[in-house]
């Protein structure tokens, strides 16, 4: 676990004029759960892929724990995403697909299988674990994206509108599921959801970014109060 702080974070794209990105500042707690909410080209996927260390920083600093993101190398960096496509190795089984990082960072072939199994009993994902991503439903090819993650055991977990690929029925139980997951784990998180219903179930705080600012951070009755 570990908390990650952002200082005036901002980030302007090479050739142009305007701000993605200005002036954030986040202290995110040890095992909170953030939701990044806002319209369409606000700033959120940007800021997401700055904290994982994907986007250069053009302002201010991150930080994990006490050391700056973008001097982490990725093996360091002990941050797992988790995206709306998946990202899933098709011609993999279930179980490849969550072992892979694990085995790239040459984990033991016993704590790979334990962590796996682990993983699996928890997302339910025991019955199909020697299928191929094909074989699966959206929503179990989500739960072995999330997997994946989990499997690795990081200090931060990144989520990119992981739900936004499902059917309604499928997001409000994916949804829950997220939250236990949360709750059991109890991984420092940040969250990027259009979904106020999502920003409201799994939120610790929201932080409203608007123009690549942050308008509002709170509680989620905080933010959504009734006018
Ligand atoms: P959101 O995730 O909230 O939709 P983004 O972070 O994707 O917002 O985008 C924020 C702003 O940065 C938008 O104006 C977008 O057009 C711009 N932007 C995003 N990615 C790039 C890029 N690779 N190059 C230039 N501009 C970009
Ligand atoms: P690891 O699991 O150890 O991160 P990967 O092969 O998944 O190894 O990562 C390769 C590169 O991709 C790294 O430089 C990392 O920054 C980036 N990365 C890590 N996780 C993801 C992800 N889920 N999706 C996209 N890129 C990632």
């Amino acid at each position: 676990m570990a908390h990650l702080s952002l200082t005036n974070v901002g980030k302007t794209y090479g050739g142009s004029a305007q701000a993605a990105v200005a002036d954030v500042n986040i202290e995110i707690r040890d095992g909170e759960f953030i939701v990044l909410v806002g319209p369409s080209g606000c700033g959120k996927s940007t800021l997401l892929r700055m904290v994982a260390g994907l986007e250069t920083i053009t302002q201010g600093e991150i930080r994990i724990g006490e050391r700056l993101v973008n001097q982490l190398d990725p093996a360091e960096r002990d941050i797992a995403m988790v995206f709306q496509n998946y990202a899933l190795y098709p011609h993999m089984s279930v179980r490849d697909n969550m072992a892979y990082g694990l085995k790239n960072r040459g984990e033991s072939k016993a704590v790979i299988e334990e962590r796996v199994a682990e993983a699996a009993r928890m997302l339910e994902l025991r019955p199909y674990l020697n299928r191929k991503p094909r074989a699966l439903s959206g929503g179990q090819r989500q739960r072995v994206a999330m997997g994946r993650a989990i499997v690795r055991q990081p200090s931060a977990f990144l989520f990119d509108e992981p739900l936004s690929n499902l059917d309604a029925k499928l997001r409000v139980s994916m949804r829950m599921e997220i939250r236990k997951l949360q709750k059991r784990l109890g991984t420092t998180s940040l969250y990027v959801t259009h979904d106020q219903l999502e920003a409201m179930t799994l939120a610790d705080r929201l932080v409203v970014l608007n123009g690549g600012r942050v308008e509002q951070i709170g509680a989620p009755l905080e933010v959504y109060r009734a006018p």
